[in-house]
């Protein structure tokens, strides 16, 4: 356990940020990096920077780092600890995946992104080096199929849960050929270091706790449509009337964001056998709607909800 020092989460979006947050303040050197920007927004250009320039180049993993201080009503961590966390991106950093002991994806919940991805890092594994991925319900068996069998025996799902800092469950979801002790060295690490309270899942569509808490989303979205109830009266009667969070069911779907949603939704319905079980993970027009217009929720400001 004590081998892990060094971590790094590629996808600086929702989750990897705040998980980049969550190993910083658990006093883990963290490396944070995304994608290259393809087009340069209207600061850059007035500050008459090019594509080629490092801040442009790092700015999708800088903004997820940024984003991690402006959190309402209060910074889930604090400045300090923020600092700590070193920044990138995939095209000039891949190398510096070579040092770290344990390599987290969060990117787009998307296989063919994820699978191009693991034969990327493939390239600068090295025996020892953990990868795991964050996905919300993708088969961690098809995400590196095309791998070798050493690289998926140190390969496994680390699926933590939104806001990481707060969410105690860590989903570990092994691959038919996941070395046991990768496994248990993961368990320890995210308890004794993360705090975390460890299940491990089989590599079913959704997992477990997704499999069930999406159900749950999914008819009440449909419920809400066909009663022509509003999103606040629903999340009133499923929210602290139930013991649950006031976030119970709309701002959970804002906070997850609606696109990751519909890739949910997408996931589970190709993948499961029921008909009946496919046929509720129909995506609602409603939600597709709103995601076409650039509706994804609290990380663009607009969701169910406006965030101000
Ligand atoms: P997000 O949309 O907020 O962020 C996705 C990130 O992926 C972005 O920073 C984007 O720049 C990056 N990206 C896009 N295309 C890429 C590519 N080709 N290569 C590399 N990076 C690319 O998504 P998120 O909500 O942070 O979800 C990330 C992962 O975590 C997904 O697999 C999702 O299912 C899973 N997850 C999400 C939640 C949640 O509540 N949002 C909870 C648990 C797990």
């Amino acid at each position: 356990m004590a081998r892990i020092k060094h971590v790094a989460v590629i996808g600086a979006g929702v989750m990897g940020a705040a998980i980049a947050g969550h190993l910083a303040n658990a006093g883990i050197r963290t490396l944070l990096l995304d994608i290259v920007p393809r087009e340069l927004n209207d600061k850059e250009q007035a500050k008459g920077l090019t594509l080629e320039d490092k801040a442009v180049r790092n700015r999708l993993a800088q903004t997820g780092k940024d984003r991690l201080l402006k959190e309402k009503p209060a910074p889930l961590f604090h400045k300090s600890i923020v600092e700590r966390i070193e920044v990138g991106n995939l095209e000039d950093d891949l190398d510096r995946l070579g040092k770290v002991d344990w390599v987290i994806e969060a990117v787009v919940e998307n296989l063919k992104i994820k699978q191009d991805l693991f034969s990327r890092i493939e390239s600068i594994w090295k025996p020892g080096m953990i990868v795991s991925s964050n996905t919300s319900g993708i088969s961690i068996n098809d995400m590196v199929e095309g791998c070798s069998t050493e690289f998926r025996s140190h390969f496994l799902g680390t699926h933590f849960f939104n806001p990481p800092r707060y969410m105690k469950l860590l989903e570990l979801i092994p691959t038919k050929d996941t070395d046991h002790a990768i496994v248990d060295e993961m368990k320890a690490f995210a308890e004794d270091r993360l705090g975390k309270g460890v299940v491990l899942a089989k590599d079913t569509p959704n997992f477990i706790a997704n499999r069930i808490g999406v159900y749950g989303l999914a008819v009440t979205f449909q419920k809400m449509l066909d009663e022509k109830l509003a999103p606040d009266e629903v999340d009133t009667v499923t929210g602290r009337a139930m013991g649950r969070p006031k976030s119970a069911t709309f701002r959970t779907l804002d906070l997850v964001g609606l696109d990751t949603f519909i890739h949910v939704y997408n996931n589970v319905r190709e993948n499961v056998k029921d008909e009946e079980e496919k046929k509720t993970f129909e995506v609602p027009a409603l939600l597709q709607e709103m995601v076409d217009n650039g509706w994804y929720g609290a990380k663009s400001g607009q969701g169910f909800f406006k965030k101000v």
